[in-house]
C-alpha cells in the first residue's frame, strides 16, 4: 500500500497546473483565476486571505471540486479532479473533501447524531461503524452527549459549527475546506471553533481556510495572500501565538491591508 498523505508530510496533496476561472457576467468575461500555480502539503494548515471579491472562494470550490475550473488543472489526492465526469466528481468529493461554510447547513429536519450518519451514509453502508464514527466525533468537537439528538436549530450558531466541523470530518477527508468558517460567530464561540481547527490539524488533517480575521489565520502554518488572480505572496508562520500574530500583522500591513 502507498503511504497515506498524512503518513509522507512531504506530499503534495494538492496540486493546481495554471488554475484559470472566469465568469461571463453581461456578455463580458470576468477573469477571476488567472494561471495559479499551487502545492498544498498533506497535513498542512494553509489560509488563504486577500481583498473581497479577489477569487478566495472561487479558489476553494475549484481546489475542492465543488466547481470546475475554465482552464488548468487540479490534483487532489491523486486525482485530476478535472478529468472525472459529474457523478465521478460527486462521489470522489464525498470521500475526499469535508466542508465548513461561513452557513452552517445542517439538516433542520434530522438529529444532530443523524446529520453525521446521512454524510457517512454516502460513502459506507456499514451503520454501525458510522454511529461509532459519528458519536466519537461529537466527543472530539466538545458537543455534550446531552445534545446528540437535539435538532440544529436548538444549537447556539458555535455548537452547530462545531457539529459541522465533526459532519466534514465524518469520511475521513484528506482535506478539510473551510469558508470563513467563524464569519458568524462572535468572538469567544470563534475561538472554541479556531481552537477545535488546530486540534484536528495537529491530528494530522489537512485543512485549506478562508478567513478575513487576522487571529484566525494565525493558526496557520501557510498564509497565501490572493490577489490578481494568483497567489501573490506567501508567508510562513511558526513560534508563539504573539510571534505568528505579529509576523502576520507586518506581511499583512506589506500587503496593504
Ligand atoms: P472572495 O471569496 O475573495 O470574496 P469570490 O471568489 O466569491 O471572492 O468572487 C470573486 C469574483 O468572482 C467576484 O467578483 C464575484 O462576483 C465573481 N463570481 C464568483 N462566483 C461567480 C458566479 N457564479 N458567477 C459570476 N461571477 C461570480
Ligand atoms: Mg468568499
Amino acid at each position: 500500500m502507498p503511504p497515506t498523505p498524512q503518513e509522507d508530510p512531504d506530499s503534495a496533496v494538492i496540486t493546481t497546473d495554471k488554475l484559470s476561472k472566469s465568469f461571463s457576467v453581461g456578455g463580458a468575461q470576468q477573469h477571476v483565476l488567472r494561471n495559479l500555480d499551487l502545492e498544498i502539503t498533506a497535513g498542512s494548515f494553509t489560509v488563504v486571505m486577500g481583498p473581497s471579491g479577489a477569487g478566495k472562494s472561487t479558489l476553494l470550490y475549484a481546489l475542492s471540486g465543488l466547481d470546475r475550473p475554465t482552464l488548468g488543472t487540479v490534483r487532489l489526492d491523486g486525482t485530476d479532479l478535472t478529468a472525472l465526469g459529474e457523478d465521478a466528481l460527486a462521489r470522489f468529493r464525498r470521500g475526499h473533501c469535508g466542508f465548513v461554510f461561513q452557513q452552517v447547513h445542517l439538516l433542520d429536519s434530522l438529529t444532530v447524531l443523524e446529520n453525521l450518519l446521512v454524510v457517512g451514509l454516502l460513502v459506507s453502508r456499514d451503520r454501525g461503524a458510522l454511529a461509532d464514527r459519528a458519536r466519537s466525533l461529537l466527543e472530539r468537537v466538545n458537543l455534550p452527549e446531552r445534545d446528540w439528538t437535539k435538532v440544529p436549530t436548538m444549537l447556539s450558531g458555535g455548537e452547530a459549527q462545531r457539529v459541522a466541523i465533526a459532519r466534514a470530518l465524518m469520511n475521513r477527508p484528506a482535506v478539510v475546506f473551510a469558508d470563513e468558517p467563524t464569519g458568524q460567530l462572535g468572538s469567544e464561540q470563534s475561538a472554541a471553533v479556531l481552537d477545535l481547527l488546530s486540534d484536528v490539524h495537529a491530528d494530522g488533517q489537512t485543512i485549506v481556510m478562508v478567513t478575513h480575521d487576522v487571529r484566525s489565520a494565525a493558526r496557520a502554518e501557510r498564509v497565501l495572500y490572493l490577489r490578481d488572480g494568483h497567489v501573490s505572496h506567501e508567508c510562513s508562520l511558526s513560534g508563539r501565538t504573539d510571534q505568528r500574530t505579529q509576523a502576520l500583522t507586518s506581511f499583512l500591513t506589506e500587503m496593504g491591508w
